[in-house]
Formats: structure tokens, C-alpha cells, sequence
């Protein structure tokens, strides 16, 4: 895909901040550490862990700034907002199209490269609607592995109390 920009973290922060100058906004050194920082991390980070991670090592940085920037990012797709419900906003920092494995249980967001056919999936998407795919999102919700175990184990306990319905 020829609009996908490439995931090295140069790139990313150039994207970024060419990203903020379109909005028309200066680029501080409180930006430009904004931006480092996304450039940086393939984590899914939530707006507050940005700040905390920023504010440790930046203390210059204003909360204000972080959620703006972020947010300026966000609407102009530079970053992409994933959200399971009003208390978990995380952002999608990695361009390079992948499948996050979201677990619902503890919300842990991994990338799954694998060979998912992404490629093949947009380029039908084209064939079929000529819809233009410029970022591939997948989200696949489910359970981790430690909560998948978990799960089984509270199922069967579950299970063992429904059936002696005295005990509890
Ligand atoms: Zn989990
Ligand atoms: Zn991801």
C-alpha cells in the first residue's frame, strides 16, 4: 500500500509533527517530546499514561498540552482512538497494519503481525466498493491468555456452586 507510512520511529515523529504544523500549531519542545514519546511506543498508551510517563521525565509539560496534542492528533488520523467504553480511551500509535488482541478482562492490547491478509482484505475492499483504505485497523475482542485460564477456572467454579446450591 503506497499511502502507508513506514513505522520507523523517525518517520512516525516527522508524521506527527507535520501533522500538528497542518493543524497550525507551533512546534515547542513540549510537543516535540509528545510526539518522541508516541514515536516511540508500540504500547496503545491511554492519554493519562502519556502524561504520567511525560510528567515523570518532563515536568514542563502541562496536562492541557498533553490532551490537546493528543487530541489534535487524533482528529486529524494521526493516531487512532480505541475505546472499550468511556473509561478506557487507549491510542493506536502504530501505523503499519496489524490486528490489536484486545482482551476484555484486563484490557491488555497486543499486535498480532502473522499473516493476517490485511493486504488482501483492503485490496478487495477496493475491488468490491472502491472504498480507498489509507490505515487498516483490526480489532480482534476477546480474552488473553491469563485470562482465558482464569476464565475457565471462575466458569467451573461457577458451575460447582450452582450445582451444590446450599453452599457458598
Ligand atoms: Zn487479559
Ligand atoms: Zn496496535
Amino acid at each position: 500500500m503506497t499511502t502507508m507510512i513506514s513505522t520507523h520511529p523517525t518517520s512516525r515523529i516527522d508524521h506527527y509533527l507535520r501533522t500538528l504544523k497542518q493543524a497550525g500549531l507551533r512546534i515547542t519542545p513540549q510537543r516535540r517530546a509528545i510526539c518522541q514519546f508516541l514515536a516511540n511506543t508500540n504500547r496503545h498508551p491511554s492519554a493519562y499514561q502519556v502524561f504520567e510517563e511525560l510528567a515523570a521525565t518532563n515536568p514542563d509539560i502541562s496536562r492541557a498540552t498533553i490532551y490537546n496534542t493528543l487530541n489534535t492528533l487524533q482528529e486529524l488520523g494521526a493516531i487512532v482512538e480505541l475505546s472499550f467504553g468511556s473509561d478506557h480511551t487507549h491510542y493506536e500509535t502504530n501505523p503499519e497494519p496489524h490486528v490489536n488482541l484486545i482482551c476484555l478482562r484486563c484490557q491488555k492490547i497486543t499486535d498480532y503481525y502473522g499473516d493476517p491478509g490485511i493486504d488482501m482484505l483492503t485490496t478487495r475492499v477496493l475491488a468490491d466498493t472502491d472504498f480507498q483504505t489509507a490505515a487498516a485497523r483490526i480489532d480482534l475482542v476477546g480474552f488473553c491468555d491469563e485470562c482465558r485460564l482464569q476464565r475457565i477456572q471462575e466458569i467451573r467454579d461457577m458451575a460447582k456452586a450452582a450445582s451444590n446450591p446450599h453452599k457458598t
